[in-house]
């Protein structure tokens, strides 16, 4: 379990007080802001649209190798 996730059901962040889902991990939650900025910069200089659907679809494989820097840098990939 990720460190920051609350013991709940279903699945809370305690750093934004919401819902957990991947959506929020990827793009939404405050405390990989830093780590998220190197993502976002790829996306816009590449003209592309930063929701979950091109982050998990197969349409930009580039994005794979950002998404997993993004993981990476986390430490979220330690969790899946
Ligand atoms: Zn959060």
């Amino acid at each position: 379990m990720l460190p920051y996730i609350a013991n709940t059901f279903p699945p809370h962040c305690s750093t934004c007080n919401v819902t957990l889902c991947v959506e929020h991990i990827q793009l939404r939650c405050v405390r990989y802001r830093e780590e998220r900025r190197l993502l976002a910069t790829y996306y816009q200089s590449h003209g592309l649209p930063l929701p979950q659907i091109t982050l998990l679809g197969d349409e930009h494989t580039d994005v794979v190798d950002r998404l997993m820097i993004y993981l990476t840098e986390t430490n979220l990939i330690s969790e899946l």
